[in-house]
């Protein structure tokens, strides 16, 4: 990691910011230390100017931020701290520290995206994502149609529950044919703003 703890008094910004959603949840500083304990523990760590000492977030409130990655900027005096936030971040009782929000799931697409593609790659006997992808794509294909099929029948119906599994199998089984395909959701997405930049 290229953070220099020799700038700025040993006292670089750290921002953390939602790994699923991409939201940004707070800004702190961490020393050398507060790194290490970061790292170590798992649990996002500062070092808190007012109390001057190492600050897990969560200490008392409970609401942890349970570390995913952390990565140092161009030049190695900002750094920036991805996390899983177990409650609400701000000590206002806000989501974010600049009263937002975080309350979107959308960006799991992304780590199901990836978890996907390693299932394509690194096939196991008992994932069933990777037999469907060794059942091959005519199959995948199949198996999206038999989805859609599903959700045309509980769009019928006023089962919640049922609606959303069926909307669940078939985003999965599309993800899983697109990966088949060797085709990025992206490639998608710029067929759609096209179209759009095109009606507008
Ligand atoms: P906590 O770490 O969540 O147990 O909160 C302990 C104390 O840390 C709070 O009473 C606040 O003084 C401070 N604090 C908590 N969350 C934040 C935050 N997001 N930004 C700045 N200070 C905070
Ligand atoms: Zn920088
Ligand atoms: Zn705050
Ligand atoms: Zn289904």
């Amino acid at each position: 990691m290229n953070i220099d703890f020799s700038k700025m008094n040993g006292l670089i910004p750290a921002i953390v910011q939602d790994a699923v959603s991409g939201k940004v949840l707070m800004q702190g500083y961490m020393n050398e230390e507060a790194l290490e304990k970061t790292k170590k523990s798992g649990m996002v760590t500062f070092f808190s100017r007012s109390k001057n000492r190492l600050w897990t977030k969560g200490e008392t409130s409970g609401n942890f931020m349970e570390l995913v990655s952390i990565a140092g900027d161009c030049d190695g005096d900002s750094i920036l701290v991805k996390a899983n936030p177990r409650g609400p971040v701000c000590h206002t009782g806000s989501d974010t520290c600049w009263d937002e929000e975080n309350s979107s799931k959308t960006g799991f697409i992304d780590q199901l995206r990836a978890i996907i593609k390693d299932r394509k790659n690194n096939p196991s006997d008992k994932s069933y994502t990777a037999s469907l992808f060794a059942k091959g794509i005519n199959k995948v294909a199949q198996k999206v149609g038999e989805e859609a099929v599903e959700i045309v029948i509980e769009a019928k119906d006023d089962n919640k529950e049922l609606f959303l599994g069926e909307a669940a199998d078939l985003l999965f089984h599309y993800l899983v044919l697109l990966e088949a395909k060797g085709y990025e959701l992206d490639e998608v997405m710029e067929v759609l703003i096209d179209r759009h930049s095109k009606k507008s």
